[in-house]
């Protein structure tokens, strides 16, 4: 993967200096670690381009851990999911899959260890007791009348909780810290409970499963990670990550903590986004409207224009919430280096050229990228029966209207100029053709007097023409921050009427007909689309725009872009 960590941020500050000193002997070893609980959505997706482009940028390693800790709501869909999305994102942690399900057994010798040395004890009260106990930000709790258990009890007691001989949520084992400690997840926190429950991996080998605050630095320990960075709600819980790996006297990883990457007009919390597949305003996890990985992936969105987002917002210990734009102009950036341009008329009018020979084509030459010459050019066919998108003509057309009109000259693009010269209109009024006389002089669209021409639109031969399905999609809700709601109010309330449109029949130029599923290109003029990975096929074809070629930011509940 190329080096695309930002250049400078306070970890990579932090780092450096671990460098410097030799903290970790020169490694540096990241990880992105995921509960399978849900697809990857953006703010995933910046933690892992954080985390492996680090890796990258100091030679160092990159590992993709599961954290399955969890045993209830884990599924294999998920798991399969989020492999291919880090692999896409360019996420290479080669043969460092894990899974924190394989580390339990080190994980119970590791308790049993701190049982035996009188810093871990049984406790027999329930979820509502332990809470009561726990005190308040200020008020110290109360000990456990458990608290004091012998060791040999302790050990007994927390075998047979692992043994399966009680029932949930009857006992749990706690580490013996302080309960008038001022940080709250340093009282007595609980390291494991009982679940009697079939673990994706496990199957029914274990009921008693460990704690994240417990598990976390394990599994980093076990790892040899150097550099375990993760969102700024676990910082109160630094404290508490350090004590167990000191407490066990093992290999101890630096917890660092980054603020949380979020999208205006967008959800970024794993159940809210289930349920939104699941209360059908969705298609699924990967409809391109879903800021899932999976649904940028399928709108045609790149690896490479999320890292060059990332590089953009950079990464604070201040939450804060990026506009849309942001990401679309990263993306934008890229496609008009890349994509190949094509004509497409997404709503169609019919135009005659009343004085093109009938039966005759010609082979227009357009440029497949003006940004690229080496793309160089392609054939487009040319008759005497075009498609122009219907917001291209007005009849009566408003002040500075410089597409087509009655009496006034417009540039067909890498054709002719054309004048529309009168309107055909059905029984009902509403026009159903334009007629127009074409210059034969300015063959490639340039008059050779030199006269200028101000407009200039796209079309396709009515002949060529491929019909296809195409999808034009907005932001998911329309308020910025759609989880800021009111009480009594629920973020759907935002959903966005308007965040699909579908056109059953646009008429493509007929270069198109045998796209790919997975083929990027610009629509001249209408934006970035990519033919759909599952619905579409060669002869037809289905197109989703990714992006369209100005940003709509004005539309939205945005902040406005700096002015260049
Ligand atoms: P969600 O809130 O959607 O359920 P999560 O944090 O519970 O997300 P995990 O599977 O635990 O989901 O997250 C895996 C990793 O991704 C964690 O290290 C977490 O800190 C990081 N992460 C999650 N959301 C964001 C975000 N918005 N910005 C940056 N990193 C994030
Ligand atoms: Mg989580």
């Amino acid at each position: 993967m190329e080096n695309t960590a930002p250049k400078t941020n306070f970890i990579r500050e932090i780092i450096d200096k671990d460098m410097e000193t030799g903290k970790f002997d020169g490694r540096v070893h990241t990880r992105f670690p995921p509960e399978p609980n849900g697809y990857l959505h953006i703010g995933h997706a910046t933690s892992i381009i954080l985390n492996s482009g680090i890796a990258a940028a100091y030679k160092g390693k990159f590992n993709l851990r599961f954290d399955d800790t969890n045993p209830a709501k884990e599924e294999q869909e998920y798991v399969d999911s989020i492999i291919e999305d880090v692999k896409w994102l360019g996420g290479d942690f080669e043969d460092r899959l894990f899974f924190a399900s394989d580390y339990f057994q080190q994980m119970y010798d590791w308790a049993m260890q701190l049982v035996k040395a009188g810093k871990a004890f049984v406790c027999d009260l329930n979820a509502d007791q332990i809470r009561e106990h726990r005190g308040a930000p200020g008020t110290p709790g109360k000990d456990s009348p458990f608290r004091n258990r012998s060791i040999e009890e302790n050990a007994d007691l927390f075998e047979r909780m692992k043994k399966g001989e009680f029932p949930d949520g009857s006992r749990t084992l706690r580490a013996k810290i302080d309960m008038a400690h001022p940080n709250i997840n340093m009282r007595d926190p609980v390291m494991y409970r009982i679940l009697h429950a079939e673990h994706h991996r496990q199957g029914n080998k274990w009921c008693i499963y460990p704690m994240y605050d417990w598990a976390h630095g394990l599994e980093d320990s076990i790892e040899g990670i150097t550099h375990s960075i993760c969102t700024l709600e676990f910082e109160d819980h630094r404290p508490l990550y350090d004590w167990y790996l000191d407490q066990l006297g093992i290999y101890h990883p630096q917890q660092i903590e980054f603020a949380r990457r979020t999208l205006g007009n967008t959800i970024t919390s794993k159940r809210k986004l289930l349920e939104l597949v699941k209360e059908g305003h969705v298609e699924g996890w990967d409809d391109p409207r879903m800021p899932t990985v999976s649904g940028y992936r399928r709108r045609g969105y790149t690896a490479s224009a999320l890292r060059a987002f990332c590089d953009e917002i950079g990464i604070t210990k201040v939450p804060g919430i990026s506009d849309i734009w942001v990401l679309e102009n990263a993306l934008r950036g890229e496609l008009n280096k890349t994509a190949p341009r094509a004509m497409a008329v997404l709503k169609p009018l019919k135009v005659v050229l009343t004085n093109y020979p009938e039966g005759q084509t010609e082979e227009m030459c357009a440029a497949n990228n003006p940004e690229d010459e080496a793309a160089g050019t392609r054939k487009v066919p040319f008759t005497r029966e075009l498609y122009i998108e219907q917001g291209d003509f007005m009849e009566v057309p408003p002040k500075k209207f410089f597409r087509m009109t009655p009496g006034q000259e417009v540039r067909l693009r890498a054709a002719y100029i054309v004048k529309c010269e009168s309107v055909v209109k059905d029984a009902a009024g509403n026009i159903s053709e334009v007629h127009c006389t074409y210059d034969p002089a300015t063959r490639g669209g340039d008059a050779p007097d030199g006269r200028k021409i101000k407009g200039t639109i796209h079309w396709v031969s009515a002949k060529h023409a491929v019909p296809a399905k195409v999808r034009l999609y907005d932001a998911l809700f329309t308020k910025r921050n759609p989880e800021d709601v009111e009480e009594g109010h629920d973020y759907k309330e935002s959903i966005n009427p308007a965040s699909l449109e579908v056109i059953e029949r646009a008429m493509l130029e007929p270069s198109l007909a045998q796209a790919a599923p997975g083929t990027r290109c610009q629509f001249e003029r209408l934006g970035y689309f990519f033919a759909d990975p599952k619905d579409s096929r060669p002869g037809a074809p289905v197109f989703n725009r990714t992006v369209t070629l100005k940003d709509t930011w004005a539309k939205l509940d945005q902040k406005a872009p700096p002015v260049k």
